[in-house]
């Protein structure tokens, strides 16, 4: 009953619009400069036809939002719509407002709330919105940018957020399958938690670096702090490698990681940080417990970062020490786990943030996850927030693997941030999709050498 009133509400929605785009479209012939927008679901629309319509000579700009698609172009020069696209939304772009924008957000707070009266949103979705502004608002609300709040301009047409039927997963058959210990992962995490805070500055963050760096020794890891200066303070980042064979002294490695450090409105005092990010960091050091027992674990490097928080600190001047060492050419790829324990709704959600340059090491991962068929993926080529950041833009590959819900943890830099509001079967899978990702990079690496 619900159904059939809700496809009904539906229907009349849709002609509704179709009806008051067609008026409205009429009605602006004539206007040369007026741009228009329009947001469409492409829920059923093939990769081909939507490849060939980013292409369309009418389309101003478009961004690509998981199902939906939202485009610009001067009105009364409309693009050839893909006929199994479905129009949900279309109307004028206020010409005394600023361009369109995109704003991404972490969390459930936005920096766009406070100006909310001001601003005129266009499109909204999970931790994307798509807003216009009077000129000296948006010069306002771009001093609120992060590294957890982000503002984008759409004329470079943004994969902001890609479907998982719209990119390439080769289809693998992984030869030796990893165990993951979830017990080992969940200990870890509470361990975090309960050095209370983990915020950079603190003898908390000290005392959780100090932790993993055991941790990782007993592993058989050459485990520890790499210390950094912030402003005059000293900073530690954690990272361990197993001691190379003489013959492979010069040879490459992979990075996980994750940032150890941790956020909240009183950080000096409580920020456990569950999920952003124990969760990342217990899973970089489970994926230590995994790799260890393979005669290749000399090739993957762990490092938990330092200021994140603060503004990728620690990755930015880890980087930077690899650069001078010279190392930086060596890092074959870069994993970031950041916040992979928090999904709102079934099924569980994972996001994957790269450059398109990277693909074919990502897919390695990727195929990982589709094997299993565990997560729902969806893949963004618009690179900012994390540590990650940090190597991409010293030209290592590399990508962040994070919850997709993000947006939507109440929890997000709160002191509420515990285990118990994470998902275990989400935080087993990511962490399975590391180490088997990894095992089946190095083991193919050491078959081609025989
Ligand atoms: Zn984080």
């Amino acid at each position: 009953m619900r159904r059939l009133s809700l496809l009904l509400a539906l229907v009349a929605l849709v002609l509704n619009l179709a009806s008051a785009f067609a008026a409205d479209e009429i009605g602006n012939l004539g206007v040369k400069t007026a741009l228009r927008h329009m947001a469409l679901d492409i829920s059923q629309v093939e990769t081909a036809d939507l490849s060939k319509f980013k292409e369309d000579k009418n389309m101003s700009y478009w961004c690509e939002l998981d199902n939906d698609f939202f485009i610009s172009y001067e009105s009364g020069k409309m693009p050839r719509i893909p006929a199994q696209a479905i129009v949900k939304k279309s109307a004028l772009i206020d010409n005394k407002m600023s361009e369109p924008m995109l704003a991404i957000k972490r969390g459930m707070d936005s920096p766009l709330d406070e100006f909310a009266e001001d601003i005129k949103v266009i499109y909204e979705s999970g931790a994307h919105v798509i807003f216009q502004a009077p000129p000296s608002v948006l010069n306002q609300i771009a001093k609120k940018e992060s590294n957890h709040f982000k503002l984008e301009s759409l004329r470079q047409n943004i994969r902001a957020a890609v479907n998982e039927r719209h990119i390439y997963i080769p289809e693998i058959k992984s030869a030796e399958t990893v165990s993951v210990d979830l017990n080992r992962i969940k200990s870890y995490i509470k361990t975090f938690e309960n050095y209370k805070t983990r915020y950079s500055y603190s003898q908390g963050y000290l005392d959780a670096a100090n932790f993993a760096v055991e941790e990782f020794k007993k592993l058989g890891f050459e485990a520890k702090l790499v210390e950094y200066l912030d402003g005059g303070k000293k900073q530690y980042n954690v990272v361990a490698q197993k001691k190379s064979p003489a013959a492979e002294k010069n040879e490459g490695f992979y990075v996980v990681g994750g940032h150890l450090d941790a956020m909240s409105p009183n950080p000096s005092i409580e920020a456990p940080g569950a999920d952003d990010n124990a969760s990342g960091s217990a899973g970089a050091m489970e994926v230590a417990n995994i790799i260890s027992k393979y005669p290749f674990a000399h090739k993957v490097r762990f490092v938990l970062f330092a200021g994140e928080e603060l503004g990728l600190r620690g990755s930015k001047a880890y980087v930077s020490q690899l650069k001078a060492s010279g190392e930086i050419t060596k890092v074959l790829g870069m994993v970031n786990l950041d916040m992979i324990g928090f999904d709102k709704t079934a099924p569980i959600s994972s996001l994957w943030q790269t450059r398109q340059t990277y693909d074919s090491f990502v897919s390695n991962f990727l195929a990982v996850a589709k094997e299993s068929g565990k997560l729902k993926i969806t893949m963004s080529y618009n690179v900012w927030g994390s540590d990650h950041v940090s190597f991409i833009n010293a030209g290592a590959p590399a990508f962040l693997f994070i919850e997709d819900e993000y947006g939507a943890n109440p929890h997000y830099h709160k002191t509420t941030d515990h285990l118990e509001n994470l998902n275990p079967e989400m935080l087993h899978e990511f962490v399975r999709v590391v180490a088997q990702g990894l095992v089946n990079i190095l083991s193919a690496g050491a078959e081609a050498k025989k």
